[in-house]
């Protein structure tokens, strides 16, 4: 089976259909950048993530080693007082507590795993093509620079601007969807004494935007901060390229939103000011159109993950989606390995379950950005924080995510029961 991509969701994936030892699914991974390339910054592991990467023997306590594990999230308002904690994650609540980690971590341990369960990763392979023989046949590959490879199935785990997502689904080009995030991180030795006891991870929410502060390492001596932004105006990718170069900008952008003046409290201002600047980091945020299938006809070619279903970040849960769709199409695949003749009932109720929970990420997600968005004067301001207050203390963190964090891929277990009752 070819999976184009080694990202978070492909690595996790031929991780998966290993572990669900299927003999007749073997992954080879294609990946279009060269082994060791760049990696965006630091990310949340959501402990529905944490969940699915505990099925992968070995893998937590080498993540334990890397990153910063937390279960409380302090919402705090641009003066810095705290209006109210968040249950991000909870061993008692949810069996996991959520992860801050650099994402470049992540994925060598990732790929590293799969190097020692020998799976074949393909680096400097951009898929370019795609062509079906048939229901029955094989699947053909077109790469950059003319090599050809088929598969019997493949999986587009190709991100926001996928190549498979055009086969199956054409003209469905990732759009933008108006928000901007800037990313940084310093050592917190660097934070001058009044500020260092501010008890992080938090999120600061004020009239001139949001900013997450957050340890992003094991022991927590470094301090990543995140704010994502509502920016209507979108650029040319190489006008992004050139914002993401421009560190001297980035700053400006921060100090712009985050200033003294707004009420910002010192350590916001010290995190815009004494960041470094080689880490300083923006990025435009895209978004896939909702596709009216995943699969070709055949259900031999598909898309999981971004390539699938990108969603503004706002939700820290994208990785867990590509976990989530992962794990349960390694059900799928040995389901079909077993009973071939069932491949396109089961594929399509996979389709549908992963859609359903999709919709569910997706209201989390868009609730988030709505409390991100700078409130039009200080009184409506007030007024959010307020009903964020009232929320976290009454509503409380589980009626709010408990579905979301405490998804377990089991339950398409139950609907593959249902399917062969
Ligand atoms: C700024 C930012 C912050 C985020 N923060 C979080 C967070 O805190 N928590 C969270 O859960 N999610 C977060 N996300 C979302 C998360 O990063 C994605 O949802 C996740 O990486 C999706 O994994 P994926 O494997 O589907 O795609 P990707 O990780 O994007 O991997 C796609 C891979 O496919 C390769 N590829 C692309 N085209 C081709 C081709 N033609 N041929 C071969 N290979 C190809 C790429 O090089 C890449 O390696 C964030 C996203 C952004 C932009």
């Amino acid at each position: 089976m070819a999976i184009i991509g080694s990202g978070l969701g492909g690595t996790l994936l031929a991780l998966q259909l290993l572990q669900s030892q299927n003999p007749t699914h073997t992954p080879v991974i294609y990946e279009s950048r060269p082994e060791g390339y760049p990696q965006g910054q630091h990310i949340s592991l959501a402990p529905n993530a944490m969940r699915i990467l505990s099925h992968i023997p070995g893998l937590i306590p080498k993540l334990q080693n890397l990153g910063f594990e937390y279960e409380k999230l302090h919402f705090r308002n641009s003066n810095g007082g705290r209006i109210a904690t968040f249950d991000n994650g909870g061993v008692d609540a949810y069996g996991f507590p959520a992860m801050r980690i650099h994402r470049r971590a992540l994925l060598e341990v990732l790929t590293g795993v799969c190097e020692e369960k020998g799976v074949e990763i393909w680096y400097n392979m951009k898929l370019e093509g795609i062509q079906e023989e048939g229901q029955e046949g094989r699947v053909k590959m077109r790469f950059q620079g003319g090599e050809e490879a088929e598969a019997d199935f493949v999986v587009g785990v190709d991100g926001l601007h996928s190549v498979v997502r055009e086969y199956v689904a054409p003209n469905s080009a990732s759009s933008y969807a108006g928000m901007l995030g800037v990313t940084g991180y310093l050592p917190r030795e660097k934070l001058h004494s009044s500020v260092k006891d501010i008890e992080l991870p938090s999120h600061f929410v004020g009239k001139t935007g949001f900013m997450a502060i957050m340890p992003s390492s094991a022991s927590g001596d470094e301090v990543g901060f995140f704010s994502t932004m509502e920016h209507a105006e979108t650029k040319t990718r190489e006008e992004w390229d050139g914002l993401f170069h421009d560190k001297e900008a980035i700053r400006r952008i921060l100090l712009e939103r985050f200033g003294r003046r707004d009420g910002w409290c010192e350590l916001v201002g010290q995190m815009c000011e004494t960041a470094e600047e080689e880490s300083l980091c923006s990025w435009p945020f895209f978004i896939a159109p909702k596709l009216p299938s995943w699969t070709s006809p055949s259900r031999r070619v598909l898309v999981m993950g971004d390539a699938a279903h990108a969603l503004i970040p706002t939700g820290g849960l994208g990785a867990s989606l590509a976990f989530e769709d992962a794990e349960c199409l390694s059900r799928v695949f040995k389901h079909v390995a077993e009973q071939p003749e069932t491949l396109d009932s089961v594929m399509g109720a996979w389709e549908a379950h992963r859609k359903e929970r999709l919709a569910l990420v997706q209201q989390f997600t868009n609730r988030n950005r709505e409390i991100r968005a700078p409130g039009m004067n200080a009184l409506l301001q007030h007024l959010k924080e307020w009903a964020l207050w009232v929320a976290l203390s009454f509503v409380g963190s589980d009626r709010i995510a408990g579905e979301i964090y405490g998804y377990d891929t089991k339950a398409f277990e139950e609907v593959l029961k249902d399917l062969e009752s």
